[in-house]
């Protein structure tokens, strides 16, 4: 289960309102990206849903309970960041048990975890490397194995990609979407990037100046654009 529940949420910055009042169902299951240009609080949005800042009022609710208040590793989220923030001095193996050995997890019970999220993410041979050693892809999918092992509720992903080329890019978008097909866990992806938003969504929220603009389905998106600001986004018609 992994179902995530906004309810009038809203965060201020020193009095600067970046998210006035966000209210979104998101459902177990779903992929669901948060799309719109720099600055319009895509990240601010993922870190109030992980935890990592705090609502300045509204709920958040993960199947229903409240989560508002809790802290971060009590969430059952995983954070997805760019691959830059492996640890360089650990082999790919303790860069992926790494939170499991945070969390006191016995050493077998670990070892299974960390082979299962290798195989998956075809990084077997690979376990005994360090991150220089790899390609940009590995090391995004070492990045990817870290919240794998914990077993989340839901992954959220901060423009996991940003900083790889064009052409692995285009192959890490799919491994990510293959990568929920196989698992069936709740994925939200941010991105400011629309080619991205089209081809991973099961649904997209467009976002602007930290308010929804629309929330659906690319094809509806595509079709029935809300407004201009959707349309020009996304580049349909209207
Ligand atoms: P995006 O991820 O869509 O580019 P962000 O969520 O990072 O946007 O930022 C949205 C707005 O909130 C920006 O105006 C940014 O300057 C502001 N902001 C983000 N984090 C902080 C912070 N910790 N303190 C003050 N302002 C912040
Ligand atoms: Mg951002």
């Amino acid at each position: 289960m992994g179902s995530i529940t906004l309810d009038h949420v809203n965060k201020t910055f020193g009095g600067h309102q970046v998210i006035p009042d966000i209210s979104l169902s998101i459902e177990d299951g779903e992929f669901v990206v948060f799309v719109g240009p720099s600055g319009c609080g895509k990240s601010t949005l993922l870190r109030l849903i992980a935890g990592l800042e705090d609502t300045t009022s509204g709920t958040i609710r993960l199947d229903g309970v409240d989560m508002t208040d809790s802290p971060p590793a009590k969430r059952q989220l995983s954070m997805v960041f760019q691959s830059y923030a492996l640890y360089p001095h650990m082999s790919v193996y303790d860069n992926i048990a790494f939170p499991l050995k945070m969390a006191s997890m016995d050493k077998a019970t670990a070892d299974a975890k960390v082979r299962d999220a290798a195989r998956i993410l075809n990084l077997t041979d690979y376990l005994d490397r360090k991150p220089r050693q790899l390609s940009g892809g590995q090391r995004q999918r070492v990045a990817i194995g870290r919240a794998i092992v914990r077993q989340p509720k839901a992954f959220l992903f901060d423009e996991p990609l940003s900083n790889l080329d064009a052409a692995l890019r285009v192959n890490m978008r799919l491994e990510i979407t293959e990568l929920h097909q196989q698992l069936k866990t709740t994925m939200i992806y941010v991105t400011h990037d629309q080619v991205e938003a089209m081809t991973m969504a099961d649904r997209i929220v467009v976002l602007n100046a930290g308010r929804v603009e629309q929330f659906g389905s690319p094809l509806e998106l595509y079709r029935h654009p809300a407004n201009r600001f959707v349309a020009g986004f996304i580049g349909s018609p209207k």
